[in-house]
């Protein structure tokens, strides 16, 4: 595959292989955008974003309980100290093994569900040339735990030493209840809106090639996947923190940002839909929409809670009828730099 068919795909590409297991299709964007519009779906969409059965409360929980009892006090760090910052990187090491080694294990070493619920039974983890060490998984374990670890280490060690010297306004919960769980529960929607915007700019060309393709190796994905990109696009993604340099916050609110590349990225990225729990009670991890975004390359650039592919037409909504869609936009894309490239 080219590049530039990398970048918007391949010209009259059809459904290679049929899902394996596929949520309820069509795939709807969150029920914001529907007109007319409905607040009950609504309320329910976004309590049910909170539900015991979903990742996010526990992203939250896992961030409270890394202020609380694994984070350096900043008064520690006024000043950058080897030490502190080996605390974090180490506690971050351990917590991606944890839930990156442990969905692997469970799910493809141990094959504790099968494929129940699995997205594409394609082999996975792939061996071969385009990954270091020629093998898939070496190779995503090895980006996940150098340089990803490193960049959330870095960007959450210097918003440590930002907090102590005053540096961003820091707020609590008990001086600004109202602003600090606002902002709990905008964070999962501005990481989904920079999440587009900077994902979309991956795959111009350029930065394609030279950044961004290093993640879309990953046709067939598992927990390591998730943070297997090029130290670039690690800087990139993950830099979405950088909004509470601007807004008062605490160090709790820049945890749970962070929390959604640390180990939301393997979650999404497992390559199942959820893992099952007791009689038909299900944890839900997966996400079929980006995993057609890795099946096609140029759909599907953000996540269900963002307008952004439904409005630039590159919405996947997983149908045969999908499909066509994107097959001709593609097709007019493909046409319209032949047309550039003869003049
Ligand atoms: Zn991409
Ligand atoms: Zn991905």
């Amino acid at each position: 595959m080219t590049v530039k068919e990398a970048e918007i795909g391949k010209a009259g590409e059809s459904n290679r292989t049929a899902w394996h297991f596929h949520p309820e299709l069509p795939i709807r964007l969150a029920p914001f955008y529907d007109r007319p519009v409905n607040f009950k779906n609504i309320a329910k969409y976004v309590l049910g974003g909170w539900s015991l059965f979903g990742e996010r409360i526990y992203f939250l929980l896992i961030a409270i309980g890394i202020w609380i009892f694994f984070s350096p006090s900043l008064e520690r760090t006024v000043t950058f100290q080897f030490d502190w910052i080996f605390e974090i990187w180490l506690r971050n090491l351990i917590l991606i093994t944890i839930v990156a080694g442990g969905l692997h294990l469970y799910l493809y070493t141990f094959r504790k569900q099968g494929d129940d619920l699995r997205y594409d039974t394609r082999t996975y983890p792939a061996k071969g040339k385009a990954f270091l060490f020629g093998n898939q998984l070496w190779d995503n374990m090895f980006w996940s735990l150098t340089s990803a670890v490193a960049v959330w280490t870095a960007y959450e060690s210097v918003f440590m030493w930002v907090y102590a010297n005053g540096l961003a306004t820091m707020i609590t919960l008990q001086d600004h209840p109202f602003w600090f769980i606002a902002l709990i529960l905008l964070t999962p929607y501005w990481a989904g809106f920079y999440f587009f915007w900077q994902h979309r700019s991956l795959h111009w060309p350029p930065l394609f090639k030279h950044i961004h393709a290093r993640h879309h190796k990953n046709v067939n994905l598992g927990p390591w996947s998730g943070l297997s990109q090029h130290p670039v696009e690690q800087i990139i993604d993950q830099s979405d923190c950088l909004i509470f340099l601007l807004i008062p916050s605490h160090p709790v609110h820049v945890i749970f940002n962070l929390l959604f590349h640390g180990i939301g990225a393997p979650s999404s990225h497992t390559g199942y839909d959820a893992v099952r729990l007791w009689g038909s009670r299900r944890l839900q991890i997966g996400d079929f929409l980006h995993q057609l975004h890795h099946r096609h390359f140029d759909c599907n650039y953000g996540t269900y809670d963002m307008p952004w592919d439904r409005v630039f037409g590159c919405f996947h909504d997983g149908t045969p009828e999908g499909d066509r869609t994107i097959t001709e936009r593609r097709k007019a894309l493909h046409a319209k730099a032949r047309k550039n490239v003869s003049r």
